[in-house]
């Protein structure tokens, strides 16, 4: 385990997991609250340097994984945070909020369900009422429910996987950008899934395709705003949403070790790639798609 972000060890070595079978049942969304083993998202470890001071950030899936890891690395580097989640994560919501307001800095959880239109836009007009502007929006909440057989994939879930991952994007971009300054940035969380798709994750891996050409093209559209707009696009991260049904239970044991490393990633791991992109020390990037992926490349 690092005492924070910088120090210098082996990147193989750097987690130890022992994980099994049994520790892998949860109903979708899963929570953090009964992840195991527990997922690393920096509050122990991440130190920040002002890289966002005085920024406003909204978050989507700010109360676990991917998100509460970003959400932490943003408020003590100084940013404001409004971060999103389920009603049902209140548990989980109530953990990163603590961590957040430990910073100093100011952070309001909303929950809500981003696949319904209105709520996006009132999740919008809450965050902007809140902090004042939008300077970073993070699109990251992701629904992935693994289906072997193409016979046993519903139109249902197909549908609501797409209003979760794309949709919602749509929706909330659309309603942030009138809220946004030259100089704001906007970051999508893709997925390794966009350039080699599993078997059994048809309507997750395809919304991360969608996702990574709304990132590009989207960076076009908003540049003329002074609007950056990337993607990060992690590999097999230790998260709640593998452990719901995101991969079968009996894979769950080696998830992530056949990657380079030969471990899965810790949601701590993707913060800085984030904190980059969000801070104006990437301001020559745009349109581009960053890998976090323990060696398993983007091509
Ligand atoms: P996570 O379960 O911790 O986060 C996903 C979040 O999405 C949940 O916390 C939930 O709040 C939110 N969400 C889902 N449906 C929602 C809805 N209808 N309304 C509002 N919020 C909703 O898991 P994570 O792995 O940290 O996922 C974050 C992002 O990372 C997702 O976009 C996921 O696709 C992506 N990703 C994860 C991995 C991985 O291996 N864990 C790999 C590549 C990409
Ligand atoms: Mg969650």
């Amino acid at each position: 385990m690092p005492t924070n972000q910088f120090t210098m060890q082996d990147p193989r070595s750097q987690y130890q997991m022992g994980r099994t079978e049994k520790d892998s049942d949860q109903p979708d969304p899963g929570l953090d609250e009964i992840l195991k083993p527990k997922a690393d998202h920096g509050e122990d470890t991440y130190v920040g340097s002002d890289r966002l001071k005085g920024r406003k950030a909204l978050i989507t899936g700010g109360d676990s994984g991917i998100g509460r890891a970003v959400a932490i690395a943003f408020a003590r580097e100084g940013a404001d945070v409004v971060f999103n989640y389920l009603a049902s994560e209140e548990a989980d919501a109530k953990v990163t909020l603590d961590i957040l307001k430990d910073s100093g800095i100011k952070a309001w959880g909303i929950a809500g369900d981003i696949s319904d239109e209105s709520f996006c836009n009132d999740l919008v007009a809450q965050s902007v009422e809140n902090l004042g502007s939008i300077d970073i929006l993070v699109n990251n909440a992701g629904k992935q429910q693994f289906v072997a057989e193409l016979d046993d994939l519903s139109t249902e879930q197909f549908c609501q996987t797409y209003a979760t991952n794309v949709f919602a994007m749509f929706w909330i971009t659309k309603a942030a950008v009138k809220h946004m300054p030259p100089g704001a940035s906007i970051i999508n969380t893709t997925s390794i899934q966009c350039y080699q798709p599993s078997a059994g994750l048809l309507d997750y891996a395809s919304t991360k395709g969608a996702i990574t050409s709304f990132t590009k093209s989207l960076a076009k559209m908003v540049i003329d705003k002074g609007i950056r707009v990337n993607g990060v696009a992690p590999g097999p991260i230790w998260t709640p949403l593998q452990q719901s049904g995101g991969q079968p239970a009996k894979k769950l044991p080696e998830f992530g070790d056949n990657v380079p490393l030969g471990r899965p990633g810790q949601p701590a791991e993707l913060a800085p790639t984030y904190v980059y992109l969000a801070s104006q020390e990437s301001s020559y990037i745009t349109a581009e798609i960053m890998g976090v992926t323990g060696g398993q490349h983007l091509p």
